[in-house]
């Protein structure tokens, strides 16, 4: 079995006139006409508890575009029992016949479902078309096609032999369940937690946060109709803590693989360690948590490229990357003019509905995530360490709106410095332009995150003295660019420190934490 290292599928355009526009918004009509019934999916069942949760647009929030239905304790136990059970099978389907269903999955969303998969992300993730196509068409297709490649690569890694011994690797998945926690701001990354694992043999309970269900839903669809056997992924939505205390005490715990917040990552670390002597085998923890991402400008660096990195780095989908640029640190030569150009050019961002596709901001994803937003710009208006120089309204009647706003603060340790917002904020800080050294330090120094970062400078000394200095600063690291937007298969990503564990996502280095080998040596 050979597969090439695919091409990245390509970013359709949905401007004015085009059939691909038309043709998404009606798919949004549809969707937005019928009262959507999402069951959980567990052992190939469709289980509906009638327990049901309101799916509503983040930006219209009086609109309800259907439910799903809530499990408890027991529907987790019962998706845990579905894994084991189909892992066996699983386990022993050949390579090539796992790998066509994942690609036969990819093919589905790069045509029949394309608009779906857009659709769903748009209306209940409040991603603009753009944001939409990178994410739930392009990202999603492209995690599934270039791990089919990577995995075949690792399968046809095997050790030496020797006259009259013959040795080989078998490349088993864990002995055990996986457990996938994945995240909103990404259907992609909702999408290739589970299937990354499944992939390499194993079975695997996945939990989406509640805010991505209607996505969810539609990747599960797409798995199923591509042929995915019962039980392989086992979709279950019940509250984070129930998932926890059931998978966590279980004996065939065999891993994590998880996108979320560092403070629910530690916990579940810390139960896990607690928790080891219950075990067959050590689970794998692999998790990505959060970053505070930074954009470092030099004297030398081009002005409206500074101005694009941060405008696009820090508001394309409200800021909700965890690779979303939130620090920026300017030299006093161009600070000024970068400003002045970043406030001008955040005036001509429009922000709405993501139906209306003239928006290039729209809502925030809930009350929670905008009340706690709202609440760092309060803060930076009354305090008089902080200055709000663009931005700084937000509304809530319709939808969950907070205007891209900047702050300007003298402290580079200003709590908006420091903190993740995960919102449309952007915190600016004046560094002497003659001081570049002493900024890189501070660059290092105040984050506990090490997620995204840019270099913008002409100088290729300063870019190479960055590149240096900033080695631990960033998974992700970028020269004269914005610090989000990271390509499967063209820049892998992760971050470490705060940020996580560093497993690439869409690489080799994620799948090898799937597998777990066993050597054979035959005497012949
Ligand atoms: N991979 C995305 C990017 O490069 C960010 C993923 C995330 O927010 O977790 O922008």
């Amino acid at each position: 079995f050979d597969f090439a290292a695919p091409a990245n599928e390509p970013v359709l355009s949905y401007a004015p006139g085009t059939p691909e526009r038309a043709a998404l918004k009606k798919q949004l009509s549809a969707f937005k006409a019928e009262q959507v019934d999402i069951p959980m999916y567990i052992g190939g069942q469709e289980v509906r508890t009638g327990k049901t949760v309101d799916i509503r647009p983040p930006h219209e929030h009086k609109h309800k575009l259907g439910h799903f239905h809530a499990g408890d304790a027991s529907h987790v136990t019962a998706a845990i029992e579905a894994a084991l059970k189909a892992r066996e099978e699983w386990a022993n389907t050949p390579w090539e016949h796992r790998a066509a269903i994942f690609l036969k999955a990819a093919e589905l969303m790069a045509t029949k479902y394309r608009y779906h998969m857009n659709g769903t992300t748009m209306l209940a993730q409040s991603k603009n078309a753009y944001q939409a196509e990178i994410d739930s068409a392009c990202e999603i297709i492209d995690f599934l096609r270039f791990n089919v490649h990577y995995l075949t690569e690792i399968y046809r890694q095997q050790p030496a032999s020797s006259p009259g011994v013959h040795n080989r690797l078998e490349y088993r998945p864990l002995e055990g369940f996986v457990l996938a926690v994945t995240p909103f701001n990404f259907t992609a990354i909702a999408g290739n937690l589970p299937t990354s694992a499944a992939m390499c043999g194993n079975v695997v309970v996945w939990k989406p946060a509640n805010t991505q269900v209607y996505s969810a839903n539609m990747i599960m669809k797409i798995l199923i109709e591509a042929g995915l056997p019962a039980g392989v992924i086992n979709l279950v939505y019940a509250d984070g803590p129930t998932i926890g205390d059931i998978c966590f005490a279980h004996p065939d715990f065999a891993g994590i693989h998880f996108t979320g917040s560092t403070g629910v990552f530690q916990t579940m670390w810390k139960t896990i360690g607690n928790n080891i002597h219950k075990y067959k085998t050590y689970p794998r923890i692999v998790g990505e948590t959060g970053g505070k991402d930074f954009v470092l400008a030099h004297k030398s660096a081009n002005v409206d490229v500074v101005v694009t990195a941060l405008a696009r780095g820090a508001f394309e989908y409200q800021g909700q990357k965890c690779s979303a640029a939130s620090r920026a640190y300017l030299p006093s030569n161009i600070a000024d003019e970068v400003k002045t150009k970043l406030a001008a050019e955040l005036k001509t961002m429009k922000q709405g509905t993501t139906e209306d596709f003239s928006n290039f901001v729209n809502a925030v994803i809930d009350e929670r995530s905008f009340d706690k937003i709202a609440k760092y710009i309060d803060n930076a208006k009354n305090d008089p360490k902080a200055k709000i120089i663009a931005g700084g309204n937000y509304n809530k009647s319709e939808g969950y709106f907070i205007e891209p706003t900047v702050i300007e603060t003298a402290d580079p340790k200003y709590v908006t410095m420091c903190e993740e917002i995960f919102g449309p904020v952007l915190t600016i800080y004046t560094y002497d332009a003659d001081k570049f050294e002493e900024a890189l330090v501070t660059v290092d120094t105040t984050s506990e995150y090490a997620l995204t970062g840019s270099i913008l400078a002409q100088d290729r000394y300063a870019v190479e003295l960055a590149t240096r200095k900033l080695v631990n600063s960033a998974g992700n690291f970028y020269i004269n660019d914005k610090p989000t937007g990271a390509v499967v298969g063209q820049q892998p990503f992760g971050g470490a420190r705060a940020s996580g564990t560093n497993d690439k996502a869409g690489s080799a280095l994620n799948l090898y934490r799937w597998l777990s080998a066993r050597t054979v040596k035959e005497t012949l």
